[in-house]
């Protein structure tokens, strides 16, 4: 897509999107609520017209092609099965109406409910299936149709935690099953970002911030929102005085960057917290910066409330950006 815009009524909801997405090839964008990533999606797939720029797929302009005829399938977050049709009807159902042979129809069925392990399960109301499972349908349905380009927005949102993990790593084996299909895929969970995408497209405002590998976005990112926003927990950032030395306006540094020195680290102060998560354990340590530093020590925490800590950033690890959250380079 080259400088694409969508605009309802006066306001920019996507401004100058320029964006080559390779054939098969599994990209995700993710940005805050609101930033316009369903809205994208749409467009692409002609749910919305856009306002300006071009849309081309596989070489072809597509603004004003009808939605049915851009080989495009999508998956939402919410995935409306059919109540009263069993397993295999929820997922011929589109290829009955193109009056396909019933045949052909089977085919297509039992090699999608075959890839998404639904085999044993075509006969049952959606009903009597587990969320993940009717999420598998909603994908089946998507699958049946071949499509060249496959849309996910938010697909696993209504998931509990345990099943997300589940759904994320059996997406991912979508994707390698279906090695020619182009995925995009939408999420505001970076988690889901960084573990199932080739390339990251990160949206802010309706604009891009970034695009790269998920390792890109992490080593190098290119402003302080992307270094803010990519990564668990959030960099730290610090500015004024505690940058001083770093000669930057702002340094990032994560926590699992960050050496406990003795005493003489970089910077010092009291731990305010600390959380033991089993592998690893996140200290806070008020240095005096508005937010407290987050420092994750390997194991159980050896520190408690008020005791001081000093610490230091691991060799080049981190991050030193200008006033106006640019990377600075010199
Ligand atoms: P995201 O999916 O990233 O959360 P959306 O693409 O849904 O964001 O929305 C982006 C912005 O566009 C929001 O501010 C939303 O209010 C606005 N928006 C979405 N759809 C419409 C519409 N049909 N009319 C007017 N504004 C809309
Ligand atoms: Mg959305």
């Amino acid at each position: 897509m080259t400088n694409l815009y969508k605009r309802y009524g006066p306001v920019e909801i996507l401004k100058d999107i320029n964006l080559e997405i390779k054939s098969g090839e599994f990209v995700v964008f993710v940005g805050p609520s609101g930033c316009g990533k369903s809205t994208l999606l749409r467009c692409i797939s002609g749910l919305e017209t856009i306002s300006a720029g071009t849309l081309e797929i596989d070489g072809r302009v597509v603004n004003d092609v009808a939605p049915s005829k851009r080989g495009i399938a999508m998956v939402f977050q919410s995935y409306a099965l059919y109540p009263h049709m069993n397993v295999f009807d929820n997922m011929a159902y589109s290829l009955k109406l193109q009056n396909l042979p019933k045949e052909e129809i089977r085919k297509k069925v039992e090699a999608a409910a075959e890839k998404l392990q639904l085999t044993p399960y075509l006969q049952r109301l959606p009903k009597a299936l587990s969320g993940g499972q009717r999420q598998r349908v909603a994908i089946g349905r998507a699958i049946v149709r071949d499509p060249r380009v496959f849309l996910f927005d938010e697909p696993l949102s209504n998931l509990d935690a345990a099943l997300r993990v589940q759904m994320r790593m059996e997406i991912a084996q979508l994707k390698d099953q279906l090695p020619n299909t182009t995925m995009i895929y939408v999420t505001h969970d970076q988690v889901e970002a960084m573990t199932m995408a080739d390339r990251i497209v990160v949206l802010k405002d309706g604009v891009v911030q970034q695009v790269g590998t998920p390792m890109e976005l992490y080593e190098h990112p290119q402003s302080l929102f992307v270094a803010g926003f990519i990564g668990s927990p959030k960099m730290n950032f610090l500015s004024g005085k505690y940058a001083e030395k770093f000669k930057a306006h702002t340094v990032g540094v994560r926590s699992e960057h960050i050496d406990i020195a003795p005493k003489d680290g970089v910077w010092s102060g009291k731990v305010v917290y600390s959380e033991n998560l089993g592998a690893d354990s996140y200290i806070y340590v008020d240095i005096g910066t508005e937010e407290p530093i987050v420092v994750r020590q390997a194991g159980k925490s050896t520190y408690r409330s008020g005791d001081q800590l000093s610490f230091s950033p691991r060799g080049e690890l981190y991050h030193r950006f200008d006033a106006s959250g640019r990377p600075r380079l010199h």
